[in-house]
């Protein structure tokens, strides 16, 4: 059934950042955002995924993002928290939640039951499945997805997820006949780690599932498969999606068995919203004598993850009168605006020589995990977002 229309985000009066620039002249810094870059996005993913999408809320927390994918006809969501459920509610009233966090408090658990109807919640511990069964008590339509690990290389991902969530496949044996024994439906989920590099790492694990399902000798209806799709970064040029979905539709056959295939799942963040917001700053000052410039925005605003992750560096350009600023670049050291030392970028960009404060600078691919871990440290933070035509990836 067609969803409602919701007009959470408006049409955008601006093309793209260039205009944005030279019209709207944001002394913050904000985010653009492209609706139609997301629906095209999604669209690949529902085409091309065998099984059900969902979307990673912690990527990117913003009504704008939810109410698109809602106005899309997006069903199923990946929450990380009662917090990201009231967000996702407020634009998407029947929304399915998949409480996939490992780790809960009771009133969590209570809260996501009672208030939001949640019914599918990720455990990598006994304790946890005991806490919801106290909770949830008789109720036998809440499904338990044991999100399992394995010991593996850390060169698969740009990001490594194994390090905190996950039960190794001992014990994700013992909580599949647990959560069976107890009544509830037993499904298997994984996170490859953000931004994989080959698709061949699903597979890997999608026949450990097999293994660990059959050991147990529990029937498993569905596997969710995680994150991880990638996005593509001026230094992480992934395979194309279709490569993904390929392998993991073949792994689930030749592991579990054609026609005993469990139901599919996946829950993208990156993968699905990182090249679909960039970030819009502005200079605040340039030191002539050296190659220093300050941002209004930076490590403690939508360029976190760049310290983190270098590998996941921005593509990047400078605007002046609604145009990209062309000519000799050098290397220059870039600032945020708090009064940390900590805010720098960790590598120096390539700018233009002749910068100017109130120039613009606007960085690419910050769709996800840009404004998710923005904080508001010394007053900055607080990004609006702009809805535009065409978003910038470099
Ligand atoms: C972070 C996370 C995701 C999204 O990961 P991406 O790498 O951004 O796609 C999905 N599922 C779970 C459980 C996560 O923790």
């Amino acid at each position: 059934m067609a969803q409602p229309a919701l007009n959470v985000v408006s049409a955008p009066f601006y093309a793209d950042a260039l205009s944005v620039a030279q019209l709207m002249q944001p002394e913050q810094a904000v985010f653009c955002f492209s609706a139609e870059a997301l629906k095209a996005r999604l669209a690949q993913f529902t085409a091309g995924f065998p099984g059900t999408v969902s979307f990673a809320v912690k990527s990117n927390p913003s009504r704008e993002v939810a109410g698109a994918l809602a106005a899309a006809g997006l069903q199923h969501w990946d929450v990380a928290s009662v917090h990201e459920m009231a967000l996702v509610h407020s634009v998407a009233p029947h929304a399915h939640f998949h409480y996939h966090n490992p780790v809960k408090s009771r009133r969590e658990i209570f809260n996501a039951y009672h208030k939001f109807g949640c019914r599918r919640f990720a455990v990598d511990a006994r304790e946890e499945v005991a806490k919801i069964a106290d909770i949830v008590g008789s109720d036998h339509s809440v499904e338990l997805a044991v999100r399992f690990v394995l010991p593996r290389d850390r060169a698969t991902s740009a990001h490594d997820f194994s390090t905190k969530f996950g039960a190794p496949e001992h014990t994700a044996i013992e909580l599949l006949q647990d959560i069976q024994r107890r009544g509830y439906v037993p499904v298997m989920t994984f996170h490859p780690g953000s931004q994989s590099r080959d698709p061949v790492v699903y597979a890997r694990q999608i026949e450990a599932a097999a293994r660990i399902a059959r050991a147990a000798g529990v029937h498993v209806g569905k596997l969710n498969v995680g994150g991880g799709f990638p996005a593509s970064y001026p230094l992480s040029r992934p395979a194309p999606l279709a490569h993904f979905f390929a392998t993991i539709a073949e792994a689930a056959t030749r592991h579990f068995g054609k026609g005993l295939e469990p139901q599919m799942e996946c829950e993208p963040g990156r993968g699905l919203v990182a090249n679909t917001m960039s970030l819009l700053t502005r200079i605040k000052l340039v030191c002539s004598d050296g190659d220093d410039i300050f941002l209004n925005d930076g490590v403690y605003g939508g360029l976190m993850e760049f310290m983190q992750v270098p590998e996941l560096q921005p593509p990047h350009r400078v605007i002046r009168d609604g145009k990209v600023l062309a000519g000799p670049t050098k290397p220059w050291k870039v600032f945020g605006p708090t009064c940390d030392p900590l805010d720098v970028l960790p590598a120096k960009l390539d700018l233009p020589i002749d910068l100017k404060d109130e120039d613009y600078v606007e960085f690419g691919t910050l769709g996800a995990y840009g404004i998710a871990t923005s904080t508001m440290f010394n007053g900055y933070g607080n990004h609006a977002v702009v809805p535009v035509g065409e978003v910038y990836n470099g």
